[in-house]
């Protein structure tokens, strides 16, 4: 596929999943996307894998306080930017496995959303590669093919739950070596920031990550000549 801008207004998307393993990874990678959508209209939900416990050098906090504090920030940032809802699956941070358990509960939350487009992680190398985001993406892309699609895979979401099985035509992964889509997120950049520094258990100089992410946009915008930009690579499943 050649390098394309995508204008989100052109697409038949109605509702949007994102799929993330951390409090911050959306805001990080796919913020100012997930803001475009929004102001487009569309409905938009993020699950959370974890829910950060073990992102501090705090030591004063326990796990659980951690959780908390991080799940406080992800709510204020997804308030930000307007989404519609945030589940948090609470397994724990920096030891999320792509087992069938996780498989399992993704299919539900696929079935139980039933959106047209999921954005998550990139599964592949890069070597340095967080393990959850590794395992949160891959095991995104097996719950949505063929898992969530077939009704006799996870029967009891069907038979016992009163979910239906749920074909989701097109993935885009962020964090990705091999982009092939760009967003031009121009006009949601200053939402993009500012929802990430809602975390601000993760960050100490607010003005630096705030220049950081205006750099990294224009370099993700710069193969093609736009000012701010998000890149995915896109997975057709249709
Ligand atoms: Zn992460």
């Amino acid at each position: 596929m050649d390098k394309a801008k995508v204008e989100i207004e052109s697409l038949a998307i109605s509702k949007l999943l994102v799929v993330v393993a951390h409090p911050d990874d959306i805001e990080s990678w796919c913020a100012g996307t997930v803001c475009r959508f929004v102001d487009a209209g569309k409905h938009v939900c993020y699950v959370l894998c974890t829910s950060g416990d073990k992102g501090t050098n705090d030591l004063t906090l326990t796990q659980e306080q951690v959780a908390e504090i991080r799940e406080v920030e992800q709510l204020e940032a997804g308030r930000i930017l307007g989404v519609d809802c945030v589940t948090f699956l609470r397994r724990p941070d920096s030891e999320v496995e792509a087992t069938l358990a996780l498989r399992r509960e993704l299919v539900r939350q696929i079935r139980f959303h039933r959106p047209d487009l999921v954005i998550t992680h990139d599964p592949v190398p890069p070597y340095r590669l967080h393990p959850d985001h590794r395992a949160v993406g891959r095991s995104t892309l097996d719950a949505i093919f063929p898992s969530a699609r077939d009704p006799l895979t996870f029967a009891e979401q069907i038979n016992k739950e009163g979910l239906q099985a749920h074909i989701v035509p097109e993935v885009w992964l962020f964090a990705t070596e091999t982009p092939d889509i760009w967003i031009d997120i121009a006009t949601t950049l200053p939402r993009k920031i500012e929802s990430r520094l809602a975390h601000t258990s993760q960050h100490t100089d607010a003005r630096e990550l705030e220049l950081n992410w205006h750099r990294r946009a224009a370099e993700v915008g710069k193969p093609l000549g736009l000012a701010a930009a998000e890149a995915f690579k896109k997975v057709d499943f249709r």
